[in-house]
């Protein structure tokens, strides 16, 4: 049985202090329904840690190397020092702005897994890349080379969200259907991968343009087992909403 896991991203948004009340807010309200987490800027990452006592907190991104000449960059070890225990790696938005690859997609997944940090490795397909009825091939490209090298056992804690990039802060979600049939599809490139029993373990989440009032409606499907939030991950009332719509 796969344990629900949802997660906020806040991408560029909260100060230290905003961090802090927002958790000081809704930490209360986490159930043992999912794994409820948000992903900070790195800045905020090592209060937050220090101030949930329920919520997961993830890093938004990391580098794949240990140190060195990377200026304005964040290595595995820093955020292993502070208690990391989840970074979201290959974000459309870091793919698309900042140069993120494939291959250093896995590079961090790779680091991350063998840090004993667990990555919530990012895949998904652009508007014209959905039109073009690509959506398949993209995301079994991606997939794949995230977890190039990896070993079954490893792979099996790994969290994989689906985001179609035509869904990221649109208002315009996926149907149901849809982002079912591409997180099966995810299911399906780690079995051919791995094997099933690996594949049947990895935890898969959608997300674009989740909120309170849709969530529920994922969270029913077959292959969805949790969701990667922008916009309404923002907001504390916003937030615990969706906790309560969890059961
Ligand atoms: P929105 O929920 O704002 O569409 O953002 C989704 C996202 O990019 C989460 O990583």
């Amino acid at each position: 049985m796969r344990k629900p896991i949802i997660v906020g991203n806040w991408k560029m948004n909260k100060t230290i202090t905003e961090a802090k009340e927002f958790i000081a807010a809704v930490d209360p309200h986490v159930t043992d329904k999912a794994t409820f987490g948000v992903a900070t800027s790195f800045l905020a990452l090592n209060e937050a840690i220090k101030d949930a006592k329920n919520l997961i907190i993830a890093a938004e991104n990391c580098h794949f190397e240990d140190n060195g000449a990377f200026t304005g960059e964040v290595s595995v070890p820093m955020l292993q020092e502070i208690g990391t225990k989840y970074c979201i790696i290959g974000h459309s938005e870091r793919r698309q702005m900042f140069g993120d690859t494939d291959e250093t997609v896995n590079k961090k997944a790779v680091k991350l897994i063998h840090s004993g940090i667990t990555p919530i490795i990012c895949c998904g397909e652009t508007l014209e890349e959905f039109e073009a009825g690509k959506t398949e091939e993209v995301v079994r490209r991606q997939v794949n080379a995230a977890l190039q090298g990896l070993c079954e056992k490893c792979t099996a804690n790994v969290v994989i969200a689906y985001e179609p990039i035509w869904a990221i802060g649109t208002g315009k979600s996926a149907t149901k259907e849809i982002a079912n049939d591409t997180c099966g599809i995810v299911r399906s490139e780690v079995e051919k991968m791995f094997g099933k029993e690996t594949a049947e373990q990895v935890r898969i989440q959608y997300g674009g343009s989740v909120k309170p009032e849709n969530i529920k409606e994922y969270m029913a499907m077959e292959h969805i087992d949790g969701a990667l939030i922008g916009g309404a991950s923002l907001k504390a009332d916003s937030f615990i909403s969706i906790i309560n719509a969890i059961d």
